[in-house]
């Protein structure tokens, strides 16, 4: 049993921890606008810093986030969303020259028909004529009904974020292929956690949060992270990419702009595009609304 003059003292110390919170909340509740010890504070003056941030707990001066309104149903853009492709037509969207036009921007000859955009085998990859740094990016994507080939060359196309690092698309419903080629795979890097993918000819969507590689004095000084998220399911969770896409070796990073281009690949087969927006992404505490 704990002496007596112990248990006094913890009450006393409780009490005065009471009466230092009711007092923080006095002092809180008088900096809000609204005044009046019966309304909720907006914010705290006296709470301690948080470990490793200029922020203290509650800080009633840090920036607050901006609005952005939410799509009305989910899947579609918020109001804060560059929408890539409507459907319409690819207007944001130019076709990389091959052959005697190679290294040109050419118009886009895929096909948009029906609120969708058909890749035409042996036609260019496509880029964004916006260019991209840490990003949100919503994508749906249909392999062909018709099933032909096999392996890599049976519904593939994929996303090459800043052109260069490839979250893989494919017809992966019973087609057996290498682990870090299948749909939602960081090609040849990283094989997705699962395979969630539907049947040809079904929509199928990615949602893909992206941090840019930050390059300094020619050196790498940060890789780029990925996490992707395939019908819902969860494919890749912060994920470091290794470096740029490629086939049967390992290439190593070059550096490369801050923000470049997000590219669609052509890799001959039918593949359809709907619904394509992307968020710009900011950091913590970069808002200032009201
Ligand atoms: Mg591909």
């Amino acid at each position: 049993m704990k002496p007596k003059s112990h248990v006094i003292g913890l009450a006393a110390g409780g009490l005065i921890l009471i009466a230092a919170a009711v007092a923080q909340n006095r002092d809180a509740a008088k900096t809000a606008s609204n005044g009046g010890a019966e309304h909720a504070p907006i914010g705290y003056t006296d709470t301690p810093v948080i470990p490793g941030q200029k922020w203290r707990v509650h800080d009633i001066n840090r920036p607050r986030p901006r609005k952005v309104t939410p799509g009305a149903q989910p899947g579609q853009p918020p109001s804060d969303a560059i929408v890539l492709f409507d459907g319409k037509n690819s207007s944001h969207w130019v076709e990389m020259g091959k052959r005697e036009n190679a290294g040109k921007a050419m118009p886009v000859s895929w096909k948009v028909e029906n609120g969708y955009m058909e890749c035409v085998p042996q036609h260019g990859d496509i880029a964004t004529k916006e260019k991209f740094g840490d990003m949100q990016l919503h994508v749906e994507w249909a392999s062909p009904v018709e099933i032909q080939g096999e392996s890599q060359n049976r519904g593939n196309s994929g996303i090459l974020l800043m052109s260069r690092y490839e979250i893989q698309v494919l017809d992966s419903w019973n087609n057996k292929t290498y682990a870090d080629g299948q749909a939602g795979a960081i090609y040849g890097w990283w094989p997705p956690l699962v395979n969630a993918a539907r049947k040809p000819g079904e929509w199928q969507t990615y949602d893909i949060m992206f941090e840019a590689p930050r390059f300094a004095n020619g050196q790498l000084q940060k890789p780029p992270y990925v996490t992707v998220i395939h019908n819902g399911v969860l494919l890749h969770h912060h994920q470091e990419i290794g470096g740029p896409m490629a086939h049967r070796i390992v290439r190593s990073f070059e550096p490369h702009e801050a923000e470049e281009p997000l590219m669609l690949q052509n890799h001959n087969t039918k593949v359809r595009y709907r619904n394509i927006w992307a968020r710009k992404l900011t950091p913590y505490d970069s808002s200032n609304s009201e």
